[in-house]
């Protein structure tokens, strides 16, 4: 379809990104515009960012209607874009304008020049000399030899632009093309390819077919860590490029892109553009304009990434598809790889969820035959999934306050005398999760979050890991004042490594933990001494479990493999069985066999069991049985409602009238439970209470909650978000 081309003076809607309920009409400027345009208009005293959305409402009153101020000069939001941010809202029930935000976070991008032309002295004289000319001389030479911009010259002068203009004419400034932002380097999808095993191979040749087809459609890729996945869709990238077609990779660690993108250099002899958080200004600008302008063949980025303006996008990789961090928990809430999915349907590309432990939605998306799936089954070259075995806690002796059992103790140590390297695990930061006073009992809380504090003694202070709040280390107890009494209790990983100097006297012990480290960069280059040899012994957290590469680490050792199976989440099997899986995947990476040992206290627990079986199908089955019997997702749909406040009652006021006016919700067979304090009951001094609504598959459930909290009225002090598909339930 033609995007709307709309003449000067001719009004138009423009949807802004401010917090209003609808687009607003102005007038098209001098020059006209398209529907799609980025463009600056006048809202009160502002200038604000908006972009051309249609035909202006019926009902305007021309009179009244002001000017757009300025077109921006990068090409206009195309319809597919566009599409997906309308779905996008739809779907997750967010406003239009806060969608939109997520699509125009290039800062910078209002500050885009309106004309690539620049302007220098030059060496002509005015005939005549007026304030307005001398003044916009006077500016110049003041700056040396800079150039600006029109619009800025105009401004540090304060003249109008036809005083440029004139000035130009007579010589007295030179007028030039500015230099443009340059682009990627050419990416070759022939510079250097892998000899593919024959697994390998049948899979790449399976997603280039679908890239061939130019339509839409999702490949679930899963392999155990190390078959090489990565392999295969760099392969299915290279068939995207050959066909002239963008592609995006989606990663959840940002720590992880560095590493990433040098792989990909090598795979395509350049460098791809990066898009994520650690990204500079300027470097977002020029990526934001490049991939517009297809200056940009490949994108790595975190999951705001999709809200890019591709000129044409073929291919969304979803790496590590089953992580969590995917699901954006502020602000907008919405999972980016269902995003990716919806995104790809609108553009004719195709999706790739790679993992070793996809989701079960995933996996029961490909079982239901709406994925395709492929699998690697065995790991590239000599390395093979590692041996796991349990260690039964009950039977093993250990000293007060000590974790590591005599069994993992001594293949550890067997580890060390053979200079290989071992992991023990244990997803809990810091130094211990508890403190408490011996005096009184009294366990150390967040002022302002329902969390205990927790001691982080390399950095001496107490730490909420829910608001971030610290304090130095308290002296005597903050509540019965008996000094010297707070004592620790439990293990994080400061205390295990504590423990461990004292087990193994010889041998290098490095913490891996993501508040150790104050850069992104820093943790990439100590993961990578690591996995050069600085280490013997490794001790990390959760984020170890993701993709990092230690070709000389044989051991894994899991402190507490139970951690994940506490508390009434019904995702937590899911997810202990992904995390255990992911830290023994760590495991024996290059051509030696690895070791995983589980401490558990429950080794007949069925997701123990099947952890250490490995028999992923058989575990799937059972879930999905579970999940069917409840009615959960991926079987049925659920959405969260929280209400937040920092008076409790005033939250369960609203929430208990949300549950009693919910006829629309029960009008399409749905029900809503609760009101209970969230899964993150306090945050920030606001206290938060959840509604839960759950629906059969295949009704409209966002619309009957729209319809259902459009009904109540809430206080300016009390917030309500939607999350729809949430994470714990
Ligand atoms: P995954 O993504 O499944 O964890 P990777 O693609 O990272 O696996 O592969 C694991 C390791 O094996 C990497 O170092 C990779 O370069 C190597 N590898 C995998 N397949 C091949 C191949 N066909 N030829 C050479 N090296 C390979
Ligand atoms: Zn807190």
């Amino acid at each position: 379809m033609e995007p709307a081309y709309f003449e000067a003076g001719e009004p138009c809607a423009v949807l802004t990104t401010q917090p209003l309920d609808r687009p607003l009409d102005y007038l098209a400027p001098e020059g006209g515009c398209w529907s799609g345009s980025y463009v600056e208009v006048p809202l009160g005293p502002r200038r604000v960012l908006g972009v051309v959305w249609g035909p202006a409402a019926g009902d305007y009153d021309r009179a009244k209607l002001r000017a757009v101020m300025r077109v921006l000069d990068v090409p206009p939001m195309r319809d597919e874009l566009r599409d997906f941010i309308i779905k996008a809202a739809d779907y997750t029930l967010t406003p239009l304008p806060a969608m939109l935000r997520l699509a125009t976070r290039a800062p910078g991008l209002s500050d885009a020049p309106a004309t690539r032309r620049i302007y220098r002295l030059g060496d002509g004289e005015p005939d005549r000399m007026t304030d307005a000319r001398q003044r916009v001389l006077e500016t110049m030479r003041e700056y040396g030899g800079l150039a600006f911009t029109q619009r800025e010259l105009a401004e540090m002068a304060g003249v109008t632009s036809s005083v440029i203009k004139g000035l130009v004419k007579q010589g007295a400034l030179r007028e030039e093309d500015a230099p443009k932002d340059l682009p990627f380097p050419h990416l070759d999808p022939n510079h250097k390819g892998k000899d593919l095993t024959e697994d390998q191979a049948a899979a790449a040749a399976h997603l280039a077919e679908g890239i061939a087809s130019g339509t839409y459609g999702t490949t679930l890729l899963k392999g155990v860590t190390g078959s090489g996945k990565t392999e295969v869709y760099l392969e299915a990238v290279a068939a995207c490029l050959k066909r002239g077609r963008q592609a995006l990779v989606l990663l959840p660690e940002i720590a992880l892109t560095s590493e990433f993108l040098t792989r990909l250099e090598a795979r395509f002899g350049g460098r791809p553009a990066e898009w994520h958080s650690g990204v500079t200004m300027t470097e977002r600008r020029r990526t934001w304009k490049m991939v517009a302008e297809n200056g940009a063949q490949v994108v790595v980025g975190a999951r705001s990434a999709l809200f890019l303006p591709f000129r044409d996008l073929g291919l969304i990789v979803v790496d590590e598809e089953h992580d969590t961090s995917y699901k954006q928990e502020d602000g907008v809430l919405y999972n980016a790889r269902d995003m990716a999915v919806l995104r790809a349907s609108l553009c004719c590309a195709r999706v790739v969820l790679a993992s070793a432990t996809p989701s079960l939605e995933s996996w029961a998306n490909a079982e239901a035959g709406k994925y395709d799936r492929l699998d690697l089954t065995s790991r590239f070259g000599e390395a093979v999934m590692p041996e796991m075995e349990a260690v039964d806690m009950r039977a093993e002796t250990l000293a007060a306050s000590t974790w590591i059992s005599p069994t993992l103790r001594k293949a550890a140590q067997e580890r060390i005398d053979r200079g290989e390297q071992a992991l023990l695990f244990l997803n809990r930061r810091g130094y211990a999760p508890v403190t408490i006073c011996r005096a009184c009992g009294h366990q150390v809380a967040c002022p302002h979050c329902d969390a205990r504090m927790v001691e982080h003694r390399f950095l001496k202070r107490l730490m909420c890991h829910q608001c971030g709040e610290t304090t130095p280390m308290p002296e005597e107890c903050p509540s019965c004042h008996v000094p010297g009494k707070l004592a620790p209790v439990g293990p994080g990983v400061e205390r295990l490594a504590e423990e461990a100097t004292t087990l193994f006297p010889d041998a290098r012990i490095a913490v891996l933990s993501s508040d150790l480290f104050g850069s992104a960069r820093a943790l990439k280059e100590e993961i990578k001494r690591i996995a050069d040899g600085a280490a013997d012994i490794i001790i990390g957290t959760q984020m170890v479990a993701k993709g990092h590469n230690f070709p000389n680490l044989t051991l894994v050792g899991v402190i507490d493999a139970d951690l994940g199976l506490q508390g009434s989440d019904l995702r937590a099997a899911e997810r202990t069985f992904q995390l255990m899986r992911q830290v023994a995947g760590r495991a024996g990476r290059s051509t030696k066999r690895g070791l995983a040992l589980m401490q558990t206290f429950q080794p007949e627990h069925p997701v123990i069991r099947a952890i250490l079986s490995g028999d992923e199908e058989g575990f799937w089955q059972a879930e999905a049985a579970e999940r069917q019997a409840a009615g959960v997702p991926p079987y049925g749909r659920m959405a969260g409602v929280i209400v937040s406040s920092e008076e409790l009652n005033d939250a369960f006021d609203l929430a208990n009238q949300l549950t009693r006016q919910c006829e629309p919700l029960r009008s399409v067979g749905a029900q809503v439970f609760g009101p209970a304090p969230a899964p993150i009951a306090r945050i920030r001094g606001r206290h938060r209470v959840r509604l839960l609504v759950k629906s059969p598959k295949g009704v409209a459930l966002q619309k009957a909650i729209a319809l259902w909290v459009r009904n109540v009225r809430v206080k300016n002090t009390t917030r309500l978000t939607i999350d729809i598909d949430p994470q714990t339930f």
